[in-house]
């Protein structure tokens, strides 16, 4: 039998982390046909490009590798592979110009996602590959035959490999729902459970807060927690605080949460004003204005950022210029709950790294792949989400159409140790 005759590789998953193992199995000759919930693909990937599309980040490789925490050495090989030089070549031949953000992340030119999609799948058609939308796996048939739900009815489809790319649990709405879960739990595969990344978090603030600030913008802040500073900028909530700086040391502070119950953030209000000059600005003498107006007028601070001094700490530090000082350069708010994982940008949790080969095949089901935020690691914002579920999808990609031919040459009689032509 030759390729074009043996069932193609079954993508599911039509992600950034699907697409790039279309491409990867396609460069190696394999019929690849792409399936996806939803009736288009790269639905998360287009609304990233509300954002601008960080796709990767300019720093020093070492660094860039830091960002993945202990998952680092894990997604190392796949990161040397395809990391944020070979993503801004692919995007150039792609006809995709990047440039360096003032921050070091890279955007495509026109920071949308749209074109890049757009050109990328017509690449992908020419070279060959099949989609088929309103496919949702529903799992396996008794015969290893893939089951789909489709408008018309359900179907069953053959596959020589099939590569997973179902992303994470985040934004459920746009296709990644984490029900692939129980699937793969039921097969044995172990999956550490999906949870908020990138998330914001509760504070249960008083209706005061809640109501007259909800949407403000805390522009610059500092926030610091277990030895880790941000600066940046966060936003009051409904229930919270969400934001980039939030984003930031999101993982730890989930953690913090699930382990103790609550965690503190600590937050510096004027990370521009040293303590010292805040102290001096504070103590001026008040005369009979209010303490609202002697704090706009002696150190600006006012709005949301007053309001917050007047939510956390009581009568008695706010009366006293030094401690009201310090606290302004290091209030404490306490998280209760990060927000729930459909609201985060990203997923932690996933299939773990010992399921799967270096080639990311599932060890106990062979011929079976799985790429990009299913697996079992996380990364804060900045361009590292993208760049790994590329790098892993295009490292599935190559392993599946390895696989593939392997597979077939065994098969193929005279091929097989010992045979004879
Ligand atoms: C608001 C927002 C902004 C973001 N901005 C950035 C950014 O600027 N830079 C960055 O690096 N990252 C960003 N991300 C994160 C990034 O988009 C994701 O990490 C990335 O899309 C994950 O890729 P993936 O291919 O693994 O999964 P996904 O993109 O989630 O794709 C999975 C696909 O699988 C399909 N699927 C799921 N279940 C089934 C099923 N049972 N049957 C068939 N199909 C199924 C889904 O429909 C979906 O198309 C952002 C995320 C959000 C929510």
């Amino acid at each position: 039998m030759n390729a074009q005759d043996s069932p193609p590789i079954i993508i599911i998953g039509a992600g950034p982390a699907g697409l790039m193992a279309a491409e990867a199995a396609l460069a190696a000759g394999a019929p690849v046909t792409l399936c996806d919930a939803m009736p288009s693909p790269g639905r998360k990937l287009l609304l990233a490009g509300r954002g601008g599309l960080n796709l990767t980040h300019s720093e020093p490789f070492d660094r860039f590798l830091a960002r993945y925490g202990d998952r680092a050495p894990a997604l190392q090989p796949y990161l040397t592979a395809f990391g944020p030089e070979q993503l801004r070549h692919w995007a150039t031949e792609l006809g995709i110009d990047t440039f360096v953000g003032s921050s070091g992340r890279v955007f495509p030119a026109e920071l949308k996602a749209a074109p890049l999609l757009r050109t990328w799948l017509r690449r992908l058609k020419c070279a060959g590959l099949r989609m088929a939308v309103r496919h949702r796996w529903l799992g396996w048939n008794d015969d290893g035959t893939l089951r789909f739900a489709t408008p018309d009815g359900e179907v069953a489809l053959a596959a020589s490999a099939t590569i997973l790319a179902l992303g994470g649990a985040s934004w459920p709405q746009l296709g990644s729902d984490g029900g692939w879960v129980a699937k793969l739990a039921e097969r044995g595969i172990a999956v550490a459970p999906l949870a908020p990344s990138n998330c914001g978090f509760d504070v249960g603030w008083s209706e005061v807060l809640r109501r007259r600030f909800s949407g403000a913008p805390l522009k610059p802040v500092t926030l610091s927690f277990a030895g880790a500073r941000v600066k940046g900028e966060a936003t009051i909530t409904e229930s919270g605080l969400e934001g980039g700086a939030v984003y930031a040391l999101s993982a730890p502070l989930r953690d913090a949460i699930a382990a103790h119950g609550a965690a503190t953030l600590r937050l510096d209000l004027k990370p521009d004003w040293s303590e010292e000059r805040l102290r001096l600005a504070l103590a001026k003498p008040r005369g009979s204005r209010s303490l609202s107006s002697h704090l706009a007028r002696s150190a600006d601070l006012t709005g949301v950022v007053a309001a917050l001094l007047y939510e956390v700490l009581n009568p008695a530090v706010l009366a006293d210029a030094a401690r009201l000082a310090a606290a302004v350069k290091d209030l404490p708010l306490t998280l209760i709950a990060p927000r729930p994982v459909a609201e985060a940008i990203s997923s932690a949790g996933g299939i773990r790294f010992d399921e799967v080969n270096e080639r990311l095949m599932l060890r106990r089901l062979p011929g079976l792949f799985a790429a990009g935020e299913m697996l079992d690691w996380e990364a804060p914002t900045g361009g590292y989400l993208l760049t790994a579920c590329f790098a892993t999808g295009r490292a599935a990609g190559q392993g599946a159409a390895e696989w593939v031919s392997a597979a077939r040459s065994s098969s193929t009689p005279g091929d097989r140790p010992g045979e004879s032509r």
